[in-house]
């Protein structure tokens, strides 16, 4: 490849790469889309770009705890024997952790909510880049633990773009023998989200909402722009 023509594919990564439609997409297996409205209301106002960088922490935390609630309601629960101050009776409880992965540093809001769901949660900090010319996957940063005694772990990053990453840190995750994993995001382009599902078809994801497309340089459209630079205030 001439050196215009490699300049070209990084400086646009994604000019001239065929995209597959939101409908394609819209009845996936294992995905789930959200409907709920508080959720598209809080959206409306993390999407404008009047919203400044607090308040745009505060709606990824708020919207986190929403998308934990959806994606926790399919966890095993196990019998716990407690007595209240009445008599005692046969309780539920979560059976096994729960590990929630922030892909840094995107996902350290949305991870913040899923922790005010579940505040007993593990939270596991992975940062991940690629190797732009082997095109694999380096941790530069593992806060995975040794020992592993979880029922699930979410991975949680906001933006589901061309799913590289995604896929990346499933792999991860896979690596260390947890039985159930899945991948929570905010917002996801068809082509992101067609991708993570293709490369592991045996994990759940969960999607506040599903948007267009994919502009030449990978930004999601309609989209939200730069969610670590909106949570962080780094324009
Ligand atoms: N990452 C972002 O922060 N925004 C996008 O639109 C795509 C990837």
């Amino acid at each position: 490849m001439s050196e215009t023509v490699e300049g070209e594919r990084q400086a646009f990564p994604m000019r001239g790469i065929p995209q597959p439609g939101r409908d394609e997409v819209l009845n996936l297996p294992r995905v789930s889309i959200s409907t709920h409205p508080v959720m598209q209301h809080k959206m409306t106002a993390l999407r404008d770009k009047n919203t400044p960088p607090p308040a745009f922490y505060r709606l990824v935390k708020e919207i986190g705890a929403l998308l934990a609630y959806e994606a926790t309601a399919a966890l095993h629960l196990e019998t716990q024997a407690i007595e209240t101050p009445l008599q005692p009776m046969a309780g539920q409880r979560l059976a096994g952790g729960i590990g929630i992965t922030p892909i840094l540093r995107a996902g350290l809001g949305l991870a913040e909510g899923f922790r005010e769901v579940i505040s007993e949660a593990q939270v596991w900090h992975l940062g991940l880049r690629r190797d732009e010319r082997t095109l694999q996957a380096l941790e530069y940063y593992n806060r995975l633990p040794h020992r592993v005694d979880l029922q699930v772990a979410y991975a949680v990053d906001p933006m589901l773009a061309t799913g590289g990453s995604a896929i990346d840190a499933i792999n991860v995750l896979k690596k260390r023998g947890i039985p159930r994993l899945s991948y929570v995001c905010i917002l996801a382009a068809p082509y992101g989200l067609l991708r993570l599902s293709q490369a592991h078809p045996d994990i759940d994801i969960y999607v506040a909402a599903l948007d267009e497309s994919l502009n030449d340089l990978g930004y999601i459209l309609p989209g939200l722009g730069d969610a670590g630079d909106r949570q962080f205030g780094t324009f």
